[in-house]
């Protein structure tokens, strides 16, 4: 099922098509955004930033005198459909473009614009976000990290996880407490850190599959100046919320990796033979497939009521949640569906990476109970649980 595209959005189509004939180079194409970023790959991924964001085309959203288009979301899905085709890259900081600048667009300081954003769209600065704690996920207000204030300083002590690109970052937008004895969700406040200020000792995390995506990170008397400070003190939630908001209006094109991935099966099982006989001859195998397929098409048809909704002008709501639980389950069951396909080649290479990612996605981006709670009460109007 696909909504119709406007006459604008279709020639943005074309403009991007030959952009991207014109400018990718076999040297990019493929190469991995995320996990463990070799150092030779990460020259060419900011080499590709940098013309990605000559070209205007890293944030199209984003407004024009900081680097975007203004581009409404329909170009966005354009965007993202075009670089997915070929198999682009897309640029090195999604975190930074996607969370972290809107809430420094909306709470920023026009010194703290003018400083952050053009290198975080250039790709020249990474950012990661500083939110998680050991003992603060879900229950993110519970966050204990603390930062007191010292003449013109913040001084910050604690500890933050799980924090996605950590070991390569730059910048970090951290929620600390500030306010120790306000009720929990009115004592925080966010900052703007450089990674290298002294104090700060960042450990990458090595997952399940073998790679370093995310890090933790430890903080001990680490002193940053008051002009640090993102939005009003104490307001932090307030800033955090917004961060979190706009994680969650990426997610309507979730549908993209995991389409690619089905038909990455699809293309393996017609490529088999096992036992003499071609393996799609196996009703098994063919009955799997078909269930994935429908699936794949299935979280399309979601994300599209997603955008849909952004294209009318309505803010993310629960339906954002909706697309995430979908999208997880999916992704599970391309995992187990791939087992079915390559048998025991399904534990190695880049489909046993996948079998042992995916697990993540259940937690990532807001836990799959944490979004069923959200889906119960404000889409099914159930109590609180
Ligand atoms: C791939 C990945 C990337 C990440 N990147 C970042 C990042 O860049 N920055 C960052 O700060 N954090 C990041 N995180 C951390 C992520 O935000 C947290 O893992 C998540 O919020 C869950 O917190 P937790 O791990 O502490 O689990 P907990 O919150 O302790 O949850 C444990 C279990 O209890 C369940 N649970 C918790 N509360 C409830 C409830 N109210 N009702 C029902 N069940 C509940 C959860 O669903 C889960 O099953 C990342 C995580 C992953 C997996």
């Amino acid at each position: 099922m696909d909504y119709r595209y406007p006459p604008e959005a279709e020639a943005f189509r074309q403009q991007v098509r030959g952009w991207l004939e014109e400018n990718l180079t076999d040297e990019v194409k493929g190469l991995d955004n995320r996990g463990d970023i070799e150092p030779d790959d990460l020259l060419i991924l900011k080499g590709w930033n940098k013309k990605l964001a000559e070209e205007r085309m890293v944030a199209i959203s984003w407004p024009e005198e900081f680097g975007g288009r203004a581009a409404g979301v329909m170009d966005q899905v354009v965007l993202a459909e075009e670089m997915h085709r070929v198999g682009a890259p897309g640029p090195l900081n999604p975190i930074g473009l996607n969370n972290i600048a809107p809430s420094i667009m909306t709470y920023g300081t026009e010194e703290q614009k003018e400083q952050y954003l053009k290198p975080m769209l250039s790709g020249e600065h990474i950012w990661c976000q500083g939110f998680s704690e050991p003992e603060a996920g879900s229950d993110l207000a519970s966050l204990r990290t603390r930062a007191v204030e010292d003449g013109d300083d913040f001084v910050i002590n604690g500890q933050k996880v799980w924090n996605t690109l950590g070991h390569y970052a730059d910048y970090c937008e951290l929620l600390v407490r500030t306010d120790p004895d306000a009720p929990k969700h009115a004592g925080i406040s966010c900052l703007l850190i450089d990674m290298k200020t002294p104090g700060i000792d960042v450990r990458p995390l090595t997952t399940m599959t073998g790679a370093k995506e995310f890090a933790e990170i430890f903080f001990e008397d680490v002193r940053v100046p008051k002009s640090a400070l993102l939005g009003p003190l104490n307001q932090g939630w307030m800033v955090a919320m917004n961060t979190l908001s706009n994680e969650r209006a990426g997610i309507a094109n979730l549908h993209l990796g995991v389409r690619r991935k089905i038909a990455g099966l699809i293309d393996e099982a017609k490529s088999r033979v096992v036992d003499g006989k071609p393996l799609t001859e196996n009703p098994v195998v063919r009955s799997r497939l078909a269930k994935a397929y429908m699936m794949g098409e299935m979280q399309k048809a979601v994300g599209d009521v997603s955008i849909a909704g952004a294209a009318n002008g309505e803010p993310p709501g629960a339906e954002s949640s909706i697309v995430k639980i979908c999208w997880t389950e999916i992704e599970h069951l391309v995992a187990e569906t791939s087992a079915a396909v390559l048998g025991a080649d399904a534990l190695t290479d880049r489909w046993g990476d996948n079998r042992l990612y995916t697990r993540a996605t259940s937690i990532a981006g807001g836990t799959t109970q944490v979004n069923r709670n959200i889906v119960a009460r404000r889409v099914l109007g159930l109590p609180k649980g």
